[in-house]
């Protein structure tokens, strides 16, 4: 059966399993563009359709593929090459981020640059017994780079500190030596990237991309469980680097073996140089973090609340700083001074069920255009009219202060802006909300069912 021909019978299975509404919506446009060493690649013209489709549907797809072609082992998610989205990904916000200059700029659809968040560093982490292993092996890499334990492997809970270590080690590598060749992805990221140099023809630029840096971070790899074309690549990608002392650092949220769908090739390499693991900090590192947060924030909240959300809130740092965020939005706007009561009002005295946004960042983006009732597209899209720029910088304000992501991924988030225009955009709702009562409305009511109230 020819691609064609297999697609077509593909898509008529799944719109029989996914049933037809959302057949229309997210797979009627998909092409299949390649097969390729039992990797299918299929591609779509937005990201976020790719997202809904790796998200949501990645395993009906997989299902339906293997059982209409046993040769394919994988289905891979791409943007179709000229599609208007497609230089997005080529203009990634998130370079603007990195501290060294992003590698030339070869490939319209491998996303050259590299994310470092230039905040996570050695010094902003406060290290307690839940994580001075991995804070002292992070701090011995960024010192000697590619000479003891090659890889790093660093797994815990969810917002522990994973993400924060490894931006660490880069930023302080550059700072170390400016010529320092450092490259942060996620796991989907590099995977991604191989996608879009299968689908184009560029494993030369992917190659050169990842084979030729001094450090390698690959983040939360435990999403490449079972897709064996990038577990292949990832494997000989490491081979290269581990051959020339390269330094590789790998975080998951389970140790290497208990990895599912995971070689036991790449676990067993995994476990070659350092394993460390991060617990979940006690109340005295709790309150020390939050500490630190508000002097990053530069709000000045007594240390009788600190402790009272640092009593409450155990297991994940996120989350802890969530409920400081929520803290200090409710204070801000029901213009009443921080006290215990007030984040008991802020949390409407269900703390453990309240602090943790019950929406994932992207619904965000769906609460909103339901709220203004407006279009997704239109909210993460350039037009600038006054019905779309407020409820777009509501947007960028919640993703800040609910999700607390960075500048970088709420600007991915948004379609591809700047980052520059998140950081106005927070900064004007921020202003607003003193003297506006329907901004402070909108973002009370909205906050809540964020957090699920
Ligand atoms: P993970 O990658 O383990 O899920 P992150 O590194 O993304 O977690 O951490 C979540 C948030 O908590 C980030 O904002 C990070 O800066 C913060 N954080 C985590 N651990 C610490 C720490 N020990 N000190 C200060 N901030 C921390
Ligand atoms: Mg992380």
């Amino acid at each position: 059966m020819g691609e064609t021909a297999l697609w077509q019978s593909i898509l008529g299975e799944l719109e029989k399993t996914i049933g037809k509404a959302d057949f229309q919506t997210w797979l009627k446009p998909a092409k299949l563009t390649s097969v390729d060493n039992g990797v299918a690649v299929i591609c779509v013209n937005s990201i976020f359709v790719r997202e809904r489709l790796e998200k949501r549907y990645r395993n009906e797809v997989l299902h339906v593929v293997k059982s209409k072609a046993p040769d394919i082992k994988d289905v891979q998610f791409g943007i179709l090459e000229g599609s208007k989205e497609e230089t997005s990904l080529e203009d990634n916000p998130e370079a603007a981020a990195t501290p060294t200059p992003a590698p030339r700029r070869a490939s319209r659809s491998i996303n050259p640059g590299a994310t470092i968040i230039p905040t996570y560093t050695f010094d902003t982490f406060v290290v307690g017994n839940n994580s001075r292993l991995a804070y002292n092996v992070s701090l011995a890499i960024a010192n000697n780079p590619g000479t003891m334990h090659n890889p790093l492997f660093i797994y815990g809970g969810v917002g522990l500190g994973k993400t924060h270590l490894m931006h660490a080690i880069a930023n302080e590598m550059v700072r170390q030596d400016s010529e320092s060749k450092v490259r942060y992805v996620s796991a989907e990221t590099f995977t991604n990237d191989y996608i879009a140099s299968l689908a184009g023809k560029k494993m030369d630029q992917f190659k050169k991309l990842y084979r030729t840096v001094d450090l390698l971070l690959v983040d939360d790899i435990q999403f490449m469980s079972s897709k064996e074309g990038s577990q292949e690549e990832f494997f000989n990608t490491f081979n290269t680097l581990h051959q020339t002392n390269r330094q590789i650092v790998i975080a998951a949220d389970r140790p290497p073996t208990a990895i599912l769908g995971l070689e036991e090739r790449l676990s067993s390499r995994f476990s070659w140089g350092m394993v460390v693991d991060i617990q979940p900090p006690n109340l005295e590192t709790r309150t020390a973090i939050l500490q630190n947060k508000c002097h990053e924030k530069h709000v000045n909240v007594p240390i009788e609340v600190l402790d009272y959300i640092a009593t409450r809130v155990h297991s994940n740092i996120r989350e802890l700083e969530g409920v400081l965020s929520r803290t200090i939005i409710y204070c801000q706007t029901n213009n009443v001074p921080f006290s215990p009561e007030a984040t008991r009002a802020a949390l409407s005295g269900l703390i453990t069920p309240a602090t943790k946004p019950k929406h994932s960042p992207d619904a965000v983006l769906r609460v909103i255009s339901e709220y203004y009732g407006i279009a997704l597209d239109e909210l993460i899209g350039a037009k600038r009219t006054k019905e779309l720029v407020y409820p777009r910088q509501v947007a960028m304000y919640l993703m800040r202060k609910v999700f607390n992501m960075t500048y970088p991924v709420i600007a991915r988030e948004m379609g591809g802006k700047d980052h520059t225009t998140i950081m106005y955009g927070e900064r004007k709702i921020e202003k607003e909300l003193a003297s506006s009562p329907t901004i402070k409305h909108d973002i009370t009511v909205l906050t809540d069912q964020l957090m699920g109230l």
